[in-house]
């Protein structure tokens, strides 16, 4: 038998590799910008005609190239960044495969002139689809200027296959800001079919962002700094007021490198997140510094994707100085209960012994206490009173008394001016608050509870797991054995262990300890229905919506007896949320009622 295998000829392997390179005419924007970065240019101008499928053309001042360093800075493989495999780990360039010219010259018309400050001549080179069609010397300024003409001219599918020129200019607009946004001390413009896209001139980071999305924008942004022993952070976010509809402006940078992460995206918004409505997403701007080392930047080079040494503290740095911004701001508002300063607090008058009211009616009047609990200045004979609510609130006067239960509560009286709580209908608890009364939904306010509980767990708490004496087989189909493989990890992070996971059944053998035994099968069948129903398109999503999934299964239903503490623990902690006032699914979860509301009822 001969042998069969061969090396691919150069031009080849360069159009494969072209094919992981450039996917589109914003890559070559990408590459060639980033280029120009790396030759520490000052001034880069980007040309592009029919959004980059007739024209992409990169001018710098940067340091420019000798004949041979042209020459050879098409060749694969061909970098001046990295010498040795350790220098991938301190990495101070954009560039360091060495692959994105030679990749561009496979698929495209390539003319380079390029010329050092110290050399009289540049040089000047024609590259066809990887065929060298001259070189020769010229006159030219210092720098280098590529220009890449027919983009996949030699592979049909590819060229067919880009989409509407609307739609490759976004794609260009987007790598552009990307990049600018990261390099304001360089002034870089663009223009498309001749006419000026952006003119950007050196500045600082305030000025290059208003110059790119206007000057509206410079009231908006709230400035962010911090520094600690792994990482800085610097940059901007925008007041909530300006949360867009789209996911648009959100900006990450690592060492200068834009990047995305669902996971660090998630904890800017849930910094922001009782300062928002559902459906908007925040504006920012975010500069992270961290040592080359800590991070792993060697992926795919289209990618934006980044890994972290220490992700989890990643989060809570950024998130915690987030939101320490927007509060130094005051942009943050004060917890849902506006105080009412001429109000007392029964906390309050417990310090206050010199200044017992006079008033003959109590505010704080509640019908349900016992002799012993009643306050000292209550007027009236409670006895009656029962009766008296139910006149106006329609409930019979029975059932309150089975179900209201008082709770004295003064670790609360930041939120409940009033410490006594009641459940009414088995389903909402109320209490007296300084500005009138509050009603609290209690499945929905314990969802909203759990959920926090549990995305604590997963983002930065190891997830509290209980042991099961007998481990537990439950049967799946395939398919979700299928998904249960997959989110096997996140399932852990809530406290989900297994034994092992078999082609039709899984063998569970710790559980959430907020969970009891006979609840698991419901639970994760409810959550793989969730996940599936929910496609997430990033891994945090994916443990955002099992949070809001086992939330939804656990949370305490309505037409549940509360005991005191029951509700004393419902209340507590739902107005230490982040977000007390919805529910993980946007609902609320306490409506308020004013004094004012009341008293018009009244006519007084
Ligand atoms: P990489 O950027 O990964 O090194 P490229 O294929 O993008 O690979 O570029 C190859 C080499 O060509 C670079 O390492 C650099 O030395 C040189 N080069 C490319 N563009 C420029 C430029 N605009 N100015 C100066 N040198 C450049
Ligand atoms: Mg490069």
């Amino acid at each position: 038998m001969p042998d069969i295998i061969q090396l691919l000829p150069d031009h080849v392997a360069n159009q494969i590799a072209a094919g992981e390179v450039v996917q589109r005419p914003a890559s070559v924007v990408k590459e060639l910008l980033e280029n120009a970065i790396d030759a520490e240019a000052t001034n880069i101008k980007l040309i592009i005609k029919e959004a980059g499928k007739i024209l992409i053309q990169v001018i710098d001042n940067g340091k420019g190239m000798s004949n041979t360093d042209a020459r050879l800075s098409f060749e694969r493989h061909a970098t001046s960044k990295i010498k040795k495999a350790e220098d991938l780990f301190n990495l101070h360039t954009k560039g360091f495969r060495g692959e994105a010219l030679a990749s561009i010259a496979a698929i495209a018309h390539v003319d380079l002139k390029s010329k050092q400050e110290k050399s009289e001549l540049g040089t000047h080179i024609k590259i066809e689809g990887s065929t060298l069609i001259f070189q020769e010397n010229i006159s030219t300024s210092k720098g280098t200027s590529v220009s890449v003409k027919n983009l996949f001219y030699n592979i049909p599918a590819r060229r067919n296959f880009l989409k509407s020129n609307s739609i490759e200019t976004r794609h260009i607009i987007n790598e552009f800001q990307r990049i600018v946004l990261a390099h304001p001390a360089i002034s870089f413009s663009f223009y498309h079919n001749q006419s000026e896209v952006y003119n950007l001139s050196a500045g600082n980071l305030r000025q290059r962002i208003v110059a790119v999305f206007g000057k509206k924008t410079n009231e908006k942004l709230v400035p962010i700094h911090e520094i600690t022993d792994i990482l800085e952070i610097k940059g901007f976010v925008a007041k909530p007021e300006f949360a867009k509809k789209k996911r648009g402006e959100q900006f990450f940078f690592v060492n200068n490198r834009f990047i995305k992460n669902a996971y660090l995206n998630h904890a800017v918004t849930s910094a922001f997140e009782s300062l928002l409505s559902n459906g908007y997403f925040p504006t920012y701007f975010l500069y992270l510094t961290v040592p080359t080392k800590s991070i792993d930047i060697n992926i795919h080079p289209t990618k934006t994707e980044i890994k972290f040494e220490d992700e989890k503290t990643l989060y809570a740095i950024l998130r915690a100085t987030i939101k320490h911004s927007l509060g130094q701001y005051n942009v943050a508002p004060v917890l849902d209960f506006r105080r009412d300063a001429s109000m007392d607090t029964p906390y309050e008058f417990k310090n206050k012994k010199s200044e017992t009211p006079k008033v003959a009616v109590n505010p704080d009047f509640n019908p349900f206490k016992s002799d012993k609990q009643k306050a000292i200045h209550f007027p009236y004979k409670q006895e009656k009173m029962p009766e008296w609510e139910s006149l106006y609130t329609g409930i019979n006067t029975k059932n309150i008394e089975v179900e209201a239960e008082i709770i004295e509560n003064s670790l609360f009286s930041d939120a409940i001016s009033n410490s006594k709580t009641y459940q009414i209908h088995k389903k909402y608890i109320i209490s007296s608050i300084k500005s009138g009364v509050v009603y609290i939904h209690q499945n929905l306010a314990h969802q909203r509870i759990l959920y926090e509980e549990f995305l604590e767990n997963i983002t930065v708490k190891e997830a509290m797991s209980q042991q099961l004496l007998f481990p537990l087989e439950i049967s799946f189909n395939k398919e979700d054995i299928k998904l249960i493989k997959e989110i096997k990890d996140d399932l852990k992070s809530v406290g989900f262990l297994f034994d092992k996971i078999l082609t039709n059944s899984i063998v569970v053998n710790g559980i959430p300890v907020t969970i009891t035994e006979s609840q698991i099968t419901i639970i994760i069948e409810q959550l793989l229905e969730d996940i599936k129903n929910d496609i997430p398109d990033a891994s945090f999503s994916q443990l955002d919506i099992m949070a809001k999934s086992l939330a939804k299964s656990l949370a305490i239903k309505t037409g549940t007896k509360l005991d005191l503490k029951e509700q004393e623990e419902i209340v507590n902690k739902l107005f230490v949320c982040k977000q007390p006032n919805l529910s993980p699914f946007g609902k609320t979860t306490f409506i308020t009622i004013n004094i004012d509301e009341i008293d018009k009822k009244f006519n007084t």
